[in-house]
């Protein structure tokens, strides 16, 4: 019963899609179970670079089905129009390779709207929402006006709700939002009808699916989306993603036994970013974020906008490990700190003099929280060429044994550079998925 969820325990942007890439050498299912196409992963193989939004980069695997749980948010313009850049790089995206839970929610051009409407009416505080239509989508979920993938496959349901939906949300962008967007019916469900035949072929009963492949002891990876700090319930609220992004939700998603889960494996940056507005404790305002900036590349897939960039957070990274159930660190991009002659590392918070345990509740505390930091040496030489523990400098080798002291975690693998063969997978826990 090999059934592994591999998230991330930041902000998001640590490098899931590539490590859960690595790890699906042997897996028979990887199946997203949250998010939409706000969350970009780029996965290198062979210096060949894809970008993926919604698809599990499970799908550059030629054995391997790729699935969406019914948590997930589907935008079906923006899913034809990765599947035909996949399928542009012969990367192949048949109904034998990839399909979508019927109950998963569609993202309509509406929801777009209101989303960039809302955050340009927003004063102060923007989110920094990637103005996909995600959290109006999950809106339409939660207040049961949504309409579902297996509503699109339906024409005379999807004739009713999407009457129903356009008639209050154009009421709504006009009349409370202030925008002159309006969305015309028929258009809209001439190109809707057009992708319902397309996907037609797509419908999956995840569920089934997920539980029958358990069963017969085949291996089974979950795929999450942002990170942990961003879950809309534990995360760093407001400054959030709008659905659960933490290990359980995986179980609801898809609609299988949390008995069922054997590891959960947190992806985590040596160093830390975050995109959009929010507490960042251990942001380094001046010249090592910027370098920490330049040489990670980091800029969004989805937006190009820059990430903030500091330290690595102990505190984050520990309520992360909590909130999931993390038994096995992934620490990626350490080629990003060689040439730091001190690496900082965030160890604990105090806030109003007193010290802390955990992330307080509030964003506004947390705002205010003082970071003590610990400093370790760093190291000139290039990483990237690093194979195995053994081809690391001693202080990198150092560091991430640090990181385990600290977290109290195992780092079961690493990696030094964005390609596929630039993951190195250490830990015996991890190594089952890593290898046929
Ligand atoms: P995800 O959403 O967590 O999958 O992360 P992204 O794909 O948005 O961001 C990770 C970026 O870092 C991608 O451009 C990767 O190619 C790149 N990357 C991943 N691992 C490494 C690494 O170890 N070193 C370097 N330099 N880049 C990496």
């Amino acid at each position: 019963m090999p059934v592994a969820i591999v998230v991330g325990i930041q902000w998001g942007d640590e490098g899931k899609g590539k490590v859960v890439d690595y790890l699906t050498e042997r897996a028979s299912l990887v199946v997203r179970f949250q998010g939409g196409d706000n969350a970009g992963h780029t996965v290198v193989v062979e210096g060949h670079k894809t970008a993926l939004q919604l698809i599990p980069s499970g799908i550059l695997r030629p054995d391997c089905r790729c699935l969406l749980a019914s948590g997930v948010v589907l935008n079906p313009f923006s899913l034809r129009d990765e599947i035909a850049s996949l399928q542009a790089v012969d990367v192949e995206v048949s109904p034998e390779r990839f399909g979508i839970a019927g109950e998963v929610q569609l993202i309509l051009p509406y929801h777009r709207a209101i989303d960039a409407a809302r955050e340009a009416n927003r004063s102060g505080g923007k989110i920094g929402t990637t103005k996909k239509g995600i959290g109006p989508a999950y809106e339409d979920s939660v207040t049961r006006s949504g309409i579902r993938f297996c509503d699109l496959l339906n024409q005379p349901r999807l004739e009713e709700l999407l009457a129903r939906n356009l008639e209050f949300k154009n009421n709504y962008l006009k009349e409370v939002l202030g925008s002159d967007e309006q969305f015309e019916y028929q258009s809209l469900l001439d190109d809707l009808l057009k992708l319902a035949d397309q996907f037609k072929p797509y419908l999956a009963n995840v569920s089934a699916e997920v539980n029958s492949a358990i069963e017969t002891d085949q291996y089974v990876m979950f795929e999450g989306a942002q990170g942990c700090l961003l879950d809309i319930s534990h995360g760093t609220y407001p400054f959030v993603t709008s659905s659960n992004t933490v290990a359980g939700y995986a179980c609801a998603s898809a609609g299988f036994g949390p008995n069922r889960v054997d590891r959960v494996i947190g992806i985590c940056k040596a160093y830390c970013t975050r995109v959009g507005g929010g507490p960042f404790p251990t942001e380094d305002h001046g010249e090592a974020g910027e370098t920490l900036c330049k040489v990670g590349n980091e800029f969004g897939t989805v937006t190009g906008r820059p990430r903030r960039c500091g330290w690595l957070d102990v505190m984050a990274v520990k309520r992360a490990m909590r909130l999931n159930g993390v038994e096995s660190l992934i620490l990626t991009k350490l080629d990003v700190l060689s040439g730091f002659d001190k690496i900082k590392i965030g160890v604990s918070y105090t806030l109003n003099g007193e010290v802390l345990d955990d992330l307080p509740p509030s964003s506004d505390d947390i705002e205010k929280v003082e970071v003590v930091y610990e400093e370790v040496p760093g190291w000139k030489d290039d990483i990237t060429k690093a194979r195995s523990l053994e081809d690391l400098p001693a202080e990198t080798r150092s560091f991430i044994a640090r990181v385990e002291e600290l977290t109290g975690c195992a780092v079961d693998g690493f990696s030094v550079g964005p390609d596929r063969a630039q993951t190195i997978i250490s830990g015996e826990p991890v190594k089952q998925f890593a290898k046929v």
